[in-house]
């Protein structure tokens, strides 16, 4: 039987000369919190996971689709049959290969009023979201705490990361005051080649293991991008905080304020997102009410409820997306008429 034992399981990255024993107990001592965990996310709890970080905690609140597949490496068929919550999904995944290793999943959305429980403890967070609202926040947070980030996109063939330590580097406002022109295209407009997430996820992974082990030295100070398909690099100095920022020079932190999302968002393409009712939602029970309109399906983390032409999502916190419509009254009135008020 092969040994388990942490010297023989980390036995190659010990042998590294920029980790070795030392190294691999300081990670085997770390908390990260990874913000959603799509296709950077789970290449970045992969990696880690499979790196021997002793604690990640796994931020998402979405649910896995068979569109995730080509790319959302921890994620199986059998998730996306289920519509198993991601966070869940990769907690269970990462269990199967490393099982000496904390991961605390959290089906949740980042959001100002849940931003410090969810973020409490985390050495350092590593973004795998896939928009600048939440990137903002996670930098407002950071910056406030002095807390270490790693800031991971990719779109398209595009990868692009950058290191904030909050005091000593650029943050992502000194090097964005606005979000960047090209923020509005997502993977669900502009597609995504799995291969521009893996290299975005692996320099962060890579920078990450750096943070937690202490070589300071050898992080990078750079705002670096890829684009695979075009053979280009860039790379922009981020080694200082930008005079005047209004976040890490003001310090001023609206987005840590903000209300969050609004009740009612459009998410993705033909698909609304509601949760404006803010008490639990009792799965089975509502299973059995909504089985006359139509096909039902559910499990301890979510509902799915097909009425022809639509398609409902509901979870245990009360949140529903609505597929088949990108109007938000007809939404609405969906889900007033099925799960009530
Ligand atoms: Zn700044």
């Amino acid at each position: 039987m092969t040994s388990l034992e942490p010297d023989e399981r980390y036995s190659r990255q010990i042998l590294f000369d920029g980790i070795g024993a030392a190294g691999q107990q300081k990670l085997a001592a770390a908390r990260v919190a990874i913000v959603g965990c799509g296709a950077t996310g789970s290449a970045l709890a992969s990696l880690l996971a499979r790196s021997g970080v002793g604690a990640i905690r796994i931020i998402d609140r979405d649910y896995v689709e068979a569109s995730n597949l080509q790319r959302q490496t921890l994620f199986e068929e059998a998730d996306a049959s289920e519509s198993l919550p991601k966070a869940i999904a990769a907690a269970r995944k990462i269990a199967a290969f490393n099982s000496q290793i904390v991961i605390e999943p959290q089906v949740a959305d980042l959001t100002p009023t849940n931003v410090d429980s969810l973020l409490a403890g985390a050495g350092l967070i590593l973004d795998g979201t896939d928009n600048f609202e939440t990137r903002y926040l996670i930098n407002d947070y950071a910056v406030k705490n002095s807390l270490p980030w790693i800031y991971t996109g990719a779109v398209g063939s595009y990868a692009v990361t950058m290191n904030v330590v909050p005091g000593r580097t650029a943050c992502l406002t000194c090097v964005f005051p606005e979000p960047p022109g090209g923020a509005l295209e997502t993977c669900d407009t502009a597609g995504i080649l799995n291969s521009a997430v893996n290299l975005a996820a692996s320099i962060a992974a890579t920078e990450a293991l750096k943070f937690l082990i202490g070589a300071e030295s050898q992080l990078r100070h750079t705002l670096v991008s890829f684009d695979l398909w075009r053979n280009e690099r860039s790379e922009i100095s981020a080694a200082k905080p930008r005079p005047g920022c209004r976040t890490c020079d003001a310090r001023e932190f609206p987005h840590l304020a903000g209300e969050g999302r609004p009740h009612i968002t459009l998410c993705g393409r033909n698909s609304v997102q509601i949760h404006e009712r803010h008490r639990p939602m009792d799965l089975t029970e509502m299973s059995e009410r909504l089985r006359i309109h139509g096909t039902v399906k559910h499990n301890d983390f979510v509902l799915k409820f097909w009425h022809d032409p639509y398609e409902m999502t509901l979870f245990p916190d009360g949140r529903a997306i609505i597929k088949g419509t990108s109007d938000t009254a007809v939404a609405r009135s969906l889900y007033a008429r099925y799960i009530g008020n």
